[in-house]
């Protein structure tokens, strides 16, 4: 996952931290930098941060702290030291725990070698057999690539380099250091995304599109590629070492920096926002016109099944999907979780539409599905929120959430505009199956009264009242059927992401057949009812939890006699079809808030970070 950032040029150190406070969001268990400054040991009160920081005779030296970045900032703050060429890492850990020693930059014996690394080295237990008599310092996956160039150093830096990479197994982007040559940053890249430019006095390495600064000349870099970077200019080569020409990147799209303004956190202003998000998702695709550009009829007119996958709050985005495409058309639908659905033997039927549902477009199991589904023969989209992502680049169609930059860890206005594109594609196979166009028109106005209903609709006082009776549970459920229980499926898992508490999504008529006997009187279970056809299914479920003395919370648009709940929720008057939109703002909030209540901070929780580039 991580961020990295890399700057040759003037205020190296100072622009490389701005960079990988940018990239905060893919990791931020700890960070680090490293910079050739000859000086820098004799200049600066080093004793006070001896374990953050590494000095090498050669000039090149790392400061590395554990925690998010802030933490790093401070240090740098203090010490101020200047360079003309620097890389630095945001880290999401994947081997060893958050630590000092387990952050990057990781550097060779005589720290000749010093390299940044997003990804998994997945052979480095056998490689690091080949290195005997090394010293590893840390526990990572990735200190095995400065040891290996240092190891295996033939005097050629872009051979040892390709030597190197070679040998390695898994996914990865790479910034290296080389200390003879303080004027170049080394990229390699496989599986892992990565990013550099130039202009004249300046050379940069991102391993995010949309966090670069504006730059000149811009490059994505393909799979198995080497970039040599300096200010002014960059070299490629291939891993036969032959010299490559790769096109200039020109859709440039900046993420504006996001601000809080009146909100305490920005999951709070983000689910704020989703009014706004599904509207802006929906005008720009309003009319057939504007969505056959994206996604040509013809696509839609071949296509005799579909199969979406995605992960986490995607997935569960594909489910609404599937629950829209099989009522709305009648068109199979099948959902899988990506990095199931890649060890799965998945019989391939020709016609069938694989939809790939990504908020960050990064996803590295959604990614690798998606190639895999192209060697299957079928013809892919995705559904992403950042332009240019690195999934647009493999998929042949791609359609764009409106959503607008997502800075908290939890998804929230990206899942309704992903759920909100999914009516909008119903409406689209609809209106192909039927001739009839202006489906696509009508549904988009829908959604957009939708939008406005959930603007109106004030629910922060009964969210946070939810919020503060659930927050000492030690474990709770939520129940509902088909559409009902996919919602239950998000609302469970924002629960779990930010407030820690263990919550599991059960289909309303399954608890009976084991889950149930966790049931006491302290357990709290949701209950989620807006199909009038599966009323008095679920309230019969429901009323065994509460038979059992669980408290039950009923969410509902339908009228209910029964009084022996904990608590009904009474939704406001809206159709049926489109209640699931509107349904998991409410939960939303109640996470955000049981997680605020709990003292924790809903943006940046524990363990996790908001793009997921690893398997
Ligand atoms: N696998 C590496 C580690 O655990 C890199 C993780 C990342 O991409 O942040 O340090």
């Amino acid at each position: 996952m991580c961020g990295i950032y890399g700057i040759v040029g003037d205020k190296a150190v100072e622009k490389t931290l701005q960079g990988i406070k940018k990239l905060e969001y893919r990791g931020y268990d700890s960070a680090g930098i490293s910079f050739f400054n000859y000086e820098f040991k004799l200049s600066t009160d080093i004793p006070k941060y001896l374990k953050n920081i590494s000095c090498f005779k050669n000039g090149l030296n790392i400061i590395r702290e554990e925690g998010d970045i802030s933490k790093l900032e401070k240090i740098i703050n203090s010490l101020k030291p200047k360079s003309k060429l620097a890389i630095g890492h945001t880290r999401w850990a994947t081997h060893g725990k958050p630590s000092i020693a387990n952050s990057h930059p990781h550097h060779s014996e005589n720290g000749d070698w010093v390299v940044v690394h997003n990804g998994i080295i997945e052979n480095y237990i056998e490689l690091k057999q080949e290195l005997k008599g090394l010293k590893f310092y840390s526990e990572t996956d990735s200190e095995i690539v400065a040891k290996m160039l240092s190891y295996n150093f033939d005097g050629d830096v872009l051979n040892t380099i390709k030597n190197v990479c070679s040998r390695l197994n898994g996914s990865y982007a790479l910034a290296i250091l080389y200390a003879k040559n303080p004027n170049k940053i080394y990229v390699a890249k496989s599986n892992s995304p990565c990013v550099v430019g130039y202009s004249k006095d300046i050379g940069i390495v991102c391993s995010d599109i949309s966090s670069i600064e504006k730059i000149e000349n811009l490059y994505v870099l393909p799979n198995q590629t080497i970039a040599e970077v300096s200010a002014g200019n960059i070299n490629f080569f291939d891993y036969n070492l032959n010299k490559i020409e790769l096109s200039k990147f020109s859709g440039f799209t900046i993420d504006s920096s996001e601000e809080l303004g009146k909100y305490s956190h920005f999951m709070l202003k983000e689910i704020n926002e989703i009014p706004t998000a599904i509207e802006k998702t929906v005008v720009d695709y309003n009319t057939i016109e504007k969505i056959r550009k994206s996604l040509p009829k013809k696509v839609i007119k071949n296509t005799k099944e579909i199969l979406i996958i995605g992960c986490g709050t995607a997935y569960h985005a594909g489910l609404m999907g599937k629950r829209l495409l099989e009522e709305v058309c009648g068109i199979k639908t099948d959902v899988d979780i990506a990095s199931e659905f890649r060890y799965k033997n998945y019989v391939p039927h020709k016609n069938t539409l694989a939809i790939f549902v990504s908020q960050s477009g990064e996803t590295a199991d959604t990614i690798k599905a998606v190639k895999l589904c192209k060697a299957y023969g079928l013809t892919t989209v995705a559904i992403t929120n950042v332009k240019n992502s690195s999934i647009c680049f493999e998929v042949d169609y791609c359609l764009y959430t409106n959503a607008g930059k997502e800075v908290a860890v939890a998804s929230t206005k990206a899942y309704n505009c992903q759920v909100a594109m999914f009516y909008l594609m119903a409406a689209y196979f609809k209106a192909v199956s039927i001739d009839q166009d202006n489906l696509i028109f009508e549904e988009a106005k829908q959604l957009v009264d939708v939008a406005k209903q959930i603007k109106s609709n004030k629910i922060n006082n009964i969210c946070m009242d939810i919020a503060r009776e659930i927050k000492d549970s030690k474990s709770l459920y939520m129940i509902g059927r088909t559409v009902d229980y996919y919602l239950s499926l998000e609302a469970s898992l924002k629960l779990k992401e930010i407030s820690y508490i263990h919550s599991e999504a059960y289909p309303a008529g399954e608890l009976k057949h084991g889950t149930i006997s966790l049931i006491d009187n302290d357990t709290f279970v949701f209950a989620f009812l807006t199909q009038k056809h599966l009323k008095d299914k679920t309230i019969n479920n429901a009323v065994e939890v509460a038979s059992r003395g669980g408290k039950v919370i009923l969410f509902t648009n339908q009228k209910i006699e029964n009084t022996n709940f904990y608590k009904i929720v009474n939704l406001p008057k809206l159709s049926e079809f489109y209640m699931p939109l509107l349904l998991v703002t409410y939960t939303q909030l109640i996470a955000y808030y049981t997680s605020v209540y709990l003292g924790n901070n809903p943006d940046k929780p524990r363990s996790l970070a908001k793009s997921v580039t690893v398997e």
